[in-house]
């Protein structure tokens, strides 16, 4: 007799206490495979609602979601750890903000389009594109952004008409299920919004099934696989990786701000943001100031549980991500970097707890500064020119977002436009996630595809290019009927069009027009 193993469910944990919230059965992968046959069935009714109608439902989850932000917030801290405030801010109010921005934008960007046609022989046609659901979107999500990356994706993908299956990460899967719950009680129909708990074999599961498109958030690693694994049945993915963001602080730029900001860039959600400043770089001249000025800041951030409203870093997610964090600092704390603040754990505040931490002197040889670390740690490396600072802010595999700050927003701009990213901020940090018109996306092994904005509503749909011939009755002239004449002919077609001289062009207009009446048009 076989024995089938079941997996080990998968466990909602408040990282800042160790309390088991909730335990997940995994969904099998004939589960998953249901799902998306019940997403796939109900589709078609969502699709020819229409627009208006599928955007009142998201008019009324984001009236709902208005009206429990409270609460959604503090589950989302108590899941994932992050301060109340920025379970709030970046959360909840990105969530709120895309919702608008598709109520505003949406019935626009999804209209049918008028396509001209310049070429002279193609006059006779009118010509547009429509924009089509694909159908079924699976999402594989991360858990440092559990509710607004699970909100933001899985909103665009139902204005455009398609259902949705999601695979949120196995840490966090109570904050889905309370997206999930509203939209339901905003009036979608159940099978529309599915969520399928479970671990990466769910998500593989996820991946193999006949979902249409798959737009996936995670790791470079995982992103790989799924990429594979995607590419052997040419299933379409969207794919938000990692990032190792830089931050450039030229010689002109507000010490001050500058300073705050490398510092809320870098400890917002305990660093565990993709687009958290992962490196930073400052020029020598401002070195050591600048130094001085982040460890005195951090020094002052409170450490602590997130439901606590003085906390400004909570815990991170678990202790493999905690042992990543340490392996780094300690490699580079070995290769001679100053640890000036933080640098270990705190274990007087709980397992999860690790101090935020600056370093100074790192270099490119370090893991700190090639890996992502994904943690409360600000590497801090002094440059001398512009060149060297666009040299190592593009030096890694990585290229999410980056920034560059300085008093003069033309030299700002100039920098920008030199660094390989999919985002570039002059003077802000990580904010850009939050302009729901700003397309989302990374570079390099960043990712590919984008979230967000229009060009994340243009990933949800299929654009089909309708042709129809305003002369029905008329063959045409390229049609069969070959032959030396008719080569020539065709010459003169093309001198027509594309001669330089209006002499040759004439002449060639008047060859073509033979063929109009030549013998043996089939
Ligand atoms: P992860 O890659 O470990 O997991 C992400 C998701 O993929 C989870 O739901 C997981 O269960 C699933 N998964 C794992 N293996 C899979 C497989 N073989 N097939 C299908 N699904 C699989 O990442 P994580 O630790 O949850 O998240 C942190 C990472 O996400 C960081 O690298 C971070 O930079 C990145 N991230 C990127 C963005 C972005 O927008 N670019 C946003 C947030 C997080």
């Amino acid at each position: 007799m076989s024995t089938v193993t079941q997996p080990a469910p998968v466990v909602s944990v408040d990282p800042a206490t160790g309390e088991v919230l909730r335990e997940f059965e995994c969904t099998a992968e004939a589960e998953v495979r249901a799902a998306v046959e019940r997403a796939r069935a109900a589709q078609p009714a969502w699709h020819e609602l229409g627009i208006s109608k599928r955007l009142q439902v998201l008019r009324r989850f984001q009236t709902l979601l208005h009206e429990q932000k409270s609460d959604v917030a503090r589950v989302i801290t108590r899941e994932s750890g992050k301060p109340y405030v920025e379970a709030l801010l970046t959360e909840v109010v990105v969530a709120l903000d895309a919702a608008q921005f598709l109520i505003a934008s949406a019935h626009s960007l999804l209209r049918d389009q008028r396509i001209g046609h310049a070429n002279l022989v193609m006059k006779a046609k009118r010509g547009w594109v429509v924009r089509e659901p694909y159908g079924v979107i699976g999402i594989i999500s991360p858990w440092n952004y559990p509710f607004n990356i699970p909100a933001t994706e899985g909103l665009v993908a139902l204005a455009a008409g398609n259902a949705v299956v999601i695979k949120p990460s196995e840490f966090t899967t109570l904050s889905v299920l309370e997206l999930q719950s509203l939209l339901r009680s905003a009036g979608l129909p159940e099978a529309l919004f599915q969520v399928v708990p479970g671990a990466g074999a769910t998500g593989a599961a996820l991946v193999d099934s006949k979902i249409d498109k798959l737009i996936f958030t995670g790791s470079v690693a995982s992103g790989k696989r799924v990429a594979q694994a995607a590419a052997a049945r040419l299933l379409p993915v969207v794919l938000e990786l990692g990032g190792k963001d830089p931050m450039v602080v030229l010689d002109d730029s507000d010490l001050e701000v500058a300073s705050s900001a490398a510092v809320w860039g870098a400890f917002v959600n305990a660093g565990q943001t993709c687009l958290s400043v992962e490196r930073c770089y400052v020029h020598q001249n401002l070195y050591e100031r600048f130094l001085a000025a982040v460890v005195e800041k951090t020094g002052k951030l409170r450490v602590g549980n997130g439901l606590d409203p003085q906390t400004e870093v909570g815990p991170l997610i678990h202790q493999r991500q905690l042992q990543i964090v340490e392996a780094q600092v300690e490699d580079a704390r070995a290769g001679g970097a100053r640890v000036l603040a933080g640098g270990a754990r705190l274990p007087q505040l709980g397992a999860n707890f690790y101090g935020p931490t600056v370093i100074a002197d790192v270099h490119h040889g370090m893991r700190l500064m090639r890996e992502e670390t994904f943690g409360p740690v600000l590497p801090v490396m002094a440059f001398g020119s512009e060149d060297e600072a666009v040299h190592l802010a593009n030096d890694s595999e990585f290229g999410l977002a980056a920034s560059v700050w300085t008093s003069d927003r033309k030299r700002g701009e100039a920098m920008a436009a030199r660094l390989q990213a999919g985002t570039v901020m002059v003077n802000d940090v990580v904010s850009c996630y939050g302009i729901s018109e700003a397309p989302h996306g990374g570079v390099k092994s960043s990712g590919l595809g984008r979230t967000h904005g229009r060009f994340g509503l243009e990933e949800m749909v299929r654009v089909k290019y309708m042709d129809s011939d305003l002369l029905p009755r008329m063959r045409k002239v390229w049609w069969y009927g070959y032959g030396p004449e008719f080569s020539r002919q065709m010459e003169g077609f093309v001198d027509f069009l594309f001669s330089r001289h209006w002499g040759a062009r004439i002449g060639g207009g008047l060859r073509a027009l033979k063929a109009y009446f030549r013998r043996g048009w089939l």
